[in-house]
């Protein structure tokens, strides 16, 4: 491993095919710990869209990550075998009911295989068919870092938006809403469904203000404290960044994250026993400088950090009995 990782440092980042995190594109999950995959999928914004072309410009992002964290020194590349899967193939992206599946048949085969996903969106609809997948057999937990609930009802009367995914996903015994924190919710909207939604299935919902007053220890105490030790996945929405730093992405509320401290609030997950997780919203037709393509390559290698932190603790607990 650590003879693979100087090779890495000796490879040209900007040379060669693409790939999530420069990791080795594969096709077959077995051997994989942590499984990266593209969701190429905005079928289900309802404002700017884009997201669909998410997944191939973080790879191309991914030319400026590098393997050792500055902080934790953790080099997950050495922790756990790290691949990117490719891209969900989509049998008809004009059919959404379809497109769900082919997510959820894709995300069955890796957790068949006993890997762990980590995914890069794609409008943040597809957190709840991969949620299908990794959740099949009992409910998990959640840090939701987002500026919108997203949980809504519907939207125009459609169940299935990337406003909707985490009601569905309560709805489905996928989620538990008790062991769910929401972190950096804010910006107007024309009916307080959403935020009441979440409110009223026991979700803590940590507001943008709270956030700014509570500030990062007390709030990742708090989100310890809520998802506990159980199962638990991580969604990052990069529209929780203020639209300073991310501004390519579909639906943008000024007032939010900076960068540095949503890399703090990932990285103060570690120690959590996490089976999965996701970054969505990026928006490349939006994005003109692809700094945002690059805050999302930044941010999947921070939840790769964590992630394999987890997987690797869970293979020598699992070793050890
Ligand atoms: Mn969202
Ligand atoms: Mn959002």
């Amino acid at each position: 491993m650590k003879e693979e990782s100087n090779l890495e440092a000796a490879r040209l980042r900007y040379a060669g095919v693409a790939t999530l995190l420069r990791r080795p594109l594969v096709n077959d999950p077995s051997g994989v710990d942590i499984a990266l995959v593209g969701v190429p999928y905005d079928g289900a914004t309802e404002n700017r869209p884009g997201t669909r072309h998410g997944p191939r410009e973080i790879r191309n992002m991914s030319s400026f990550t590098r393997s050792i964290h500055h902080l934790t020194r953790v080099n997950p590349y050495e922790l756990c075998n790290i691949a990117d899967l490719g891209d969900v193939n989509f049998s008809n992206p004009f059919d959404l009911q379809r497109c769900f599946a082919d997510i959820t048949d894709f995300y069955c085969k890796i957790c068949a295989a006993g890997a762990v996903p980590l995914s890069v969106g794609g409008d943040h609809s597809i957190s709840f068919p991969i949620l299908r997948a990794v959740a099949a057999e009992r409910p998990v937990g959640m840090v939701h870092i987002d500026a919108h609930t997203d949980m809504s009802d519907h939207e125009f009367g459609h169940k299935f938006t990337h406003g909707t995914p985490f009601r569905r996903a309560i709805e489905e015994g996928l989620l538990d809403p008790k062991r769910t924190i929401q972190i950096g919710v804010r910006g107007a909207q024309n009916s307080e469904e959403s935020w009441h939604a979440s409110e009223d299935a026991g979700i803590r919902v940590i507001y943008m203000e709270e956030f700014t007053s509570l500030g990062i220890e007390a709030t990742l105490d708090e989100a310890r404290r809520v998802v506990g030790q159980g199962p638990t996945y991580v969604s990052f929405d990069i529209d929780s960044l203020d639209p300073v730093f991310a501004p390519g992405t579909g639906t943008p509320e000024i007032g939010g994250l900076t960068t540095i401290q949503a890399q703090a609030l990932i990285r103060g997950l570690a120690g959590l026993n996490l089976i999965g997780g996701d970054v969505v919203e990026v928006s490349p037709p939006f994005d003109p400088t692809g700094n945002t393509a690059l805050v999302g390559a930044t941010m999947l290698y921070e939840i790769a950090c964590i992630l394999a932190d987890a997987v690797a603790r869970e293979k020598s607990s699992r070793k050890n009995v």
